[in-house]
């Protein structure tokens, strides 16, 4: 059976774009076709300046979203990284099959290196390794499929070429794995800054729509939604960005295809209002089991320590294996 792997870091609250660029479909989808694994990864959350109870408890937030969105603990394993020990172990493995090169060619730490070192704080040396415990992520449980948005992509492929280089190097050890994206909303962009991604660590409150926001909040920020001056309601990416995102995220919430979409608009207005409620209704049920889950915080805690337990077996093997393979 095809393994899955997929994860998501509690750097902050959950965003439209985590459920529709990547949770969603690891509910609809993935965990019912696949053995799969999704896990919360808060070793990842302490790569830039992190409070540690924060971290602790959008952990334990984030362990709970994944099983409002859909997660069954009876069809997947849903688990904290930090309660598996074989992550770090074969992360240093890893680092010492990557390059330091291939680590700064990196997009997303050259972005976050910038925005540090811009608040006047320093980089963290994890911040460049990140995607090489990332790799161990994914290499330690033979995943062959990595469902993710579009800015993760990159992330996989190293994944990919370290895996090859292990394997060439030591004997086969690694499946080596590939990133799986949605066809639509892969990407769901900041309201009011269509350049740049919905991304739950960047603290612009107003363009981002969070999974646990009311309904007249999510009201609010579509509304005011960053579009252009022009009038017509087209789908264009590059032109367009504001306008081709409203578009994307009701698409993705309504199942429709965005360029078509547009044609059934005359004005920005109404694009706004629809999107914002197809975006309501698409978290409603979140919301609400989210709800339920937080009246029953033992049951997360049971499904965390249950899924720990079946990770660290379903890992330990591949990464004893990569231990003896390398010298050790
Ligand atoms: P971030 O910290 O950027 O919110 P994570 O690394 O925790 O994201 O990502 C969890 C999953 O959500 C990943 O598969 C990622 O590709 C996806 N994702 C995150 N932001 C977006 C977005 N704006 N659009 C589409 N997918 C996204």
């Amino acid at each position: 059976m095809t393994r899955v792997f997929s994860g998501v870091k509690p750097t902050g609250h959950l965003t439209l774009g985590n459920y529709l660029g990547a949770m969603r479909r690891w509910a609809a989808e993935d965990q019912h076709r696949s053995d799969a694994l999704f896990c919360v990864v808060d070793l990842h959350a302490l790569t830039v300046d992190h409070d540690p109870a924060r971290v602790r408890r959008l952990s334990r937030q984030a362990a709970s979203l994944l099983l409002a969105a859909g997660l069954d603990p009876e069809s997947c394993t849903v688990f904290v990284q930090s309660h598996v020990d074989e992550h770090a172990r074969l992360s240093y493995v890893l680092e010492c099959v990557a390059t330091d090169g291939e680590m700064r060619r990196m997009i997303q730490y050259k972005e976050k290196a910038v925005r540090e070192r811009g608040r006047g704080g320093s980089v963290r040396l994890s911040l460049l390794t990140y995607p090489v415990l990332m790799a161990a992520d994914i290499l330690a449980y033979g995943t062959d499929e990595v469902p993710v948005g579009e800015d993760q992509t990159q992330h996989v492929e190293l994944a990919r070429d370290l895996a090859v280089r292990f394997n060439q190097r030591y004997g086969h050890t690694f499946v080596v794995p590939r990133a799986t994206g949605p066809a639509v909303a892969a990407r769901v962009m900041n309201l009011q800054e269509p350049a740049s991604k919905m991304g739950k660590s960047d603290d612009t409150g107003p363009g981002i729509v969070y999974l646990l926001d009311e309904p007249d909040v999510v009201r609010k920020k579509v509304g005011r939604a960053v579009t252009d001056s022009g009038r017509d309601v087209v789908y264009d990416r590059e032109e367009r960005a504001g306008l081709a995102n409203l578009l994307e995220i009701l698409a993705a919430c309504t199942g429709g295809d965005p360029a078509e979409l547009a044609g059934g608009y005359d004005s920005y207005g109404a694009l706004k209002k629809d999107t914002a409620e197809a975006v309501v209704e698409v978290l409603r049920p979140v919301r609400q089991r989210h709800q339920e889950l937080c009246a029953d915080p033992g049951y997360v805690e049971d499904v965390l320590r249950d899924g720990a337990e079946k990770a660290r077996a379903m890992a330990r093997p591949t990464v004893d294996a990569a231990y003896r393979a390398i010298g050790l």
